[in-house]
């Protein structure tokens, strides 16, 4: 298998746990044969100081000649004060909407040796294992109408929630199968008691559902799967929602895992997938080699999965990812309670590395007997 591979490291802590992600993908070709090429761009506050841009010309061609992309973080105080359309943030958005990508998936997976990082109790939270997936070109967050307008001396403020029943279907059918391939059940989540959106999504979604009899479906209202997160966790496999409750449940969500470094995202479905943690670029620890790098790697493991289709390879590095946990090595924000040890960025990345190669030829043998 042969992937083009745009990587674009971004800023603050962004650098140095995406060189790691890099690594770990580099040990996955050696090991299964495959020729990843990597092309490094600039993006946010880095392409700002050179291009004058957060996203150059240069870097979006890259990124659209490519088969995916790998993204670090944007963001520096040194921007703080710009408007927000030239702030390094900026850069991130134009890209996301330019690779058309309209499904946001996001794993939150509870690692039992971390569970004393969850503000959740370990019996709550234990064995969760739940893939988020939220429609990302929908919705309100991109309907119109929208605007500031007056009325009678007033100001009022418009957004429009507006779905077509082909955008639901499209990433429906992202979830569905997705779950195919897990434990086979999607929750959809909508607030059909009040809104025609939400009731239009319900209909478009149990439509799809009958082309995956295999896949188990339940509807939830949003107020009550939000209580059903962190009450019960373990009940969800795969959850598919709508563009504003994803963006709030997706974080939710997060509490599970117990440290922003540990989340990975997907964002599929254009021509490019878009791969990267869901941390920003956490300026307060830059530059200090103690930046966890697990999110960035996982996002690694999606890339492998959506856009090179290599299930196999993608399994391996998150086995790899739990080995490495498991034998005790953490990042101080993943540390306290746990009774490991602490170990730095890029040694938790030489590390993962030399677990893909042992769960590897593990599994080689397995397979070979
Ligand atoms: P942040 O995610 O950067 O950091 C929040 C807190 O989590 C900080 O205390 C940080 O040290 C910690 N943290 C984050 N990632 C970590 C990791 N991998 N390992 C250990 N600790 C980690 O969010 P913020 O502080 O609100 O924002 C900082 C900058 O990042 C801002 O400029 C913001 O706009 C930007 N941002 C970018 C993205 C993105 O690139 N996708 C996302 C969120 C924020």
């Amino acid at each position: 298998m042969q992937l083009k591979i745009t990587v674009l490291e971004g800023d603050g802590i962004g650098p140095e746990v995406t060189r790691q992600a890099v690594g770990v993908l580099r040990a996955v070709a050696g090991i299964y044969g495959h020729r990843f090429e990597f092309a490094e761009r600039l993006i946010g506050g880095a392409a700002i100081r050179q291009h004058d841009s957060p996203l150059p010309t240069v870097t979006l061609d890259a990124c659209l000649a490519s088969d995916a992309v790998l993204l670090g973080a944007v963001g520096a105080p040194e921007f703080d004060a710009l408007p927000a359309h030239q702030r390094p943030e900026a850069g991130l958005l134009l890209l996301r909407q330019a690779l058309g990508d309209y499904a946001n998936l996001r794993p939150a997976v509870a690692y039992d040796v971390i569970s004393a990082a969850s503000p959740l109790r370990p019996e709550i939270a234990q064995g969760a294992d739940i893939l988020i997936v939220r429609e990302l070109l929908g919705g309100l967050y991109f309907g119109e109408p929208r605007g500031v307008t007056s009325d009678n001396g007033h100001s009022v403020a418009v957004n429009t929630m507006r779905y077509s029943v082909p955008q639901v279907e499209r990433v429906a059918r992202v979830a569905f199968a997705a779950a195919s391939k897990r434990r086979r059940k999607v929750t959809s989540v909508d607030k059909a008691n009040v809104l025609e959106t939400s009731q239009l999504w319900r209909q478009t979604v149990s439509r799809v559902a009958r082309d995956y009899p295999e896949v188990t479906l339940d509807h939830l209202y949003v107020d009550a799967c939000a209580m059903h997160l962190i009450t019960n966790p373990r009940r969800f496999d795969v959850i598919l929602t709508e563009n504003l409750f994803g963006d709030i449940l997706s974080d939710e969500a997060a509490v599970i895992t117990g440290s922003l470094g540990m989340l990975a995202s997907a964002s599929i479905g254009g021509d490019v997938g878009l791969f990267e943690p869901v941390h920003g670029s956490a300026p307060d620890i830059a530059g200090r080699g103690t930046a966890n790098p697990f999110g960035a790697i996982a996002s690694a493991a999606l890339l492998l999965r959506y856009s090179g289709g290599l299930e196999q390879e993608a399994e391996t590095v998150e086995e790899a990812i739990r080995s490495v946990l498991n034998a005790g090595y953490r990042t101080p924000d993943i540390n306290a309670g746990s009774g490991g040890f602490l170990a730095s960025t890029a040694e938790i990345g030489k590390l993962v590395a030399e677990a893909v190669a042992e769960v590897a030829d593990t599994r080689h043998a397995y397979h070979a007997v």
